[in-house]
C-alpha cells in the first residue's frame, strides 16, 4: 500500500487479536510500530512477532483511560521513530451482557471509559503530534454495534455510536490540515473477544454465522488490512467515514 513504508504507527489493543494483527499489517508494510495495551506479556509477545519477521517495533504498557499513558505512547512514537503519522485506537472491551435495566453502574462506567473515552483522550493527545509532522491518518475501532442495536449490550452500542461521532467531528475539523481520520466497524471477527462469547454460548455463535450474508466469521487480517488501506494514500479522499468490514452483516 502506498505511503505506508517509512511511517510511524501507533496501535492500541496490540497485544491481541485485532489489533496485533493491525501491527503486524503496519510493520509488514514498512512503518515502524508502537504497540499499546494494558497486557504487557501479549503486547511485548506481538513486538517479539514482528521483530522476528524484520519489522521494527516497541511496546509501551498503556491503559487507555489512563490520558499520561497515551501522552507517553505518543511521546514513545515521536522519540523513538522521529514522528506520528498513523494511529488505530482499538483497545476495546464487551462488558457484561444484561439487559437495560440490570446494567449497573460501574459496567457501564467501565466500558464507555475504554471505548469511548479512551479513544478521546488518545485522539486529545495523538492529533497535535500529527499536525506538527504536516498530517496523517487516524482509524478509530467502531463496530457494527456502531450502527446497529444489539440485546443486552447498551454500554457497548452506546460506546461504539460515540466512536462513529468522535470519527466525524475530529474529521471536520482536521481533514483540511492533512489529517485523515475514519472508523473500522468490524462485524464478527474470530478473536479472543468473540472465542469468549462462543465458549459461553457455542448456539449463538453458529446462529450469528447463519445471519453472515459471506457465511463465516471474519479474520482480525482482514479488518487490519482495511485499517492499513484506511492510513494509506490510496484512501486519500477517504475521511469521517464508518466503514463495515463485516462480510455483509450490516446490510440486511
Ligand atoms: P481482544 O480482546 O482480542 O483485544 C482487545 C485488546 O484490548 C486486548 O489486548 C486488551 O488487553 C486490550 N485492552 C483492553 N482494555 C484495555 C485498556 N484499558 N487499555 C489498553 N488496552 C486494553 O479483542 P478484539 O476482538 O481484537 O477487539 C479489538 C477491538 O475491536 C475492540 O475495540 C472491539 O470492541 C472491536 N470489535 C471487535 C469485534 C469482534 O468481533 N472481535 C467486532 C467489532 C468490534
Amino acid at each position: 500500500m502506498n505511503g505506508i513504508d517509512g511511517g510511524v504507527a501507533l496501535v492500541s489493543g496490540a497485544a491481541s487479536g485485532i489489533g496485533r494483527a493491525t501491527a503486524q499489517r503496519f510493520a509488514e508494510e514498512g512503518a515502524s510500530v508502537v504497540a499499546a495495551d494494558i497486557d504487557v506479556e501479549g503486547g511485548e509477545e506481538t513486538v517479539s512477532q514482528i521483530e522476528s519477521e524484520g519489522g521494527e517495533a516497541t511496546f509501551v504498557e498503556t491503559d487507555v483511560t489512563n490520558e499520561s499513558d497515551l501522552a507517553a505512547g505518543v511521546e514513545a512514537a515521536v522519540d523513538t521513530y522521529g514522528s506520528l503519522d498513523f494511529a488505530f485506537n482499538n483497545a476495546g472491551i464487551e462488558g457484561d451482557k444484561v439487559s437495560f435495566s440490570d446494567q449497573d453502574n460501574a459496567n457501564w462506567n467501565r466500558v464507555l471509559d475504554i471505548n469511548l473515552n479512551g479513544v478521546f483522550f488518545a485522539m486529545r493527545e495523538e492529533i497535535p503530534a500529527m499536525l506538527e509532522s504536516g498530517g496523517g491518518a487516524i482509524v478509530n475501532t467502531s463496530s457494527i454495534a456502531g450502527i446497529l442495536g444489539f440485546p443486552n449490550l447498551s454500554p457497548y452500542v452506546a460506546s461504539k455510536h460515540g466512536v462513529v461521532g468522535l470519527t466525524k467531528t475530529a474529521a471536520v475539523e482536521f481533514s483540511s490540515d492533512g489529517l485523515r481520520v475514519n472508523a473500522v466497524l468490524p462485524g464478527v471477527i474470530e478473536t479472543p473477544m468473540v472465542a469468549r462469547s462462543g465458549e459461553q454460548d457455542p448456539e449463538a455463535t453458529e446462529q450469528t454465522i447463519a445471519g453472515i450474508p459471506a457465511s463465516r466469521l471474519g479474520q482480525p487480517e482482514e479488518i487490519a488490512s482495511a485499517v492499513v488501506w484506511l492510513c494509506s494514500e490510496d484512501a486519500s479522499y477517504v475521511t469521517g467515514q464508518p466503514l463495515p468490514v463485516d462480510g455483509g452483516y450490516s446490510i440486511q
